[in-house]
């Protein structure tokens, strides 16, 4: 891992559209696993590098950028990369980007 990469990772990510939602970078990272339809907190936990408690907080939405991120969803192009590779659960594919590239590209062509 590179030193860049450590600090893409520290910095909070902010929506492109949506100056409400900043938010550390494992939590939209988190965020756009369970977008991918992976819902099991061990899972999330292990791939974005935090405790299955604080995926749980995530999953209730109770911060009010966590809520918005979820309703808005999150936008295309922005990729998270994770620290361990999970199975997309649409195309199974091993992926170390959340959300899985091919799923979230496929969406996206078909509407030009
Ligand atoms: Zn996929």
């Amino acid at each position: 891992m590179s030193i860049a990469d450590k600090a893409t990772r520290r910095r909070p990510w902010r929506h492109p559209r949506n100056r409400k939602v900043v938010l550390p970078y494992r939590t939209a990272a988190a965020v756009a696993l369970m977008e991918m339809g992976i819902s099991d907190y061990a899972v999330i936990a292990e791939a974005v590098g935090l405790s299955t408690q604080e995926v749980k907080r995530i999953d209730k939405a109770e911060d009010e950028p966590v809520r918005l991120l979820s309703t808005l969803g999150i936008p295309s192009g922005e990729y998270f990369k994770l620290e361990k590779e999970v199975r997309c659960p649409k195309c199974h594919a091993r992926v170390v980007l959340a959300p899985c590239v091919a799923c979230h590209s496929m969406l996206y062509s078909t509407s030009g």
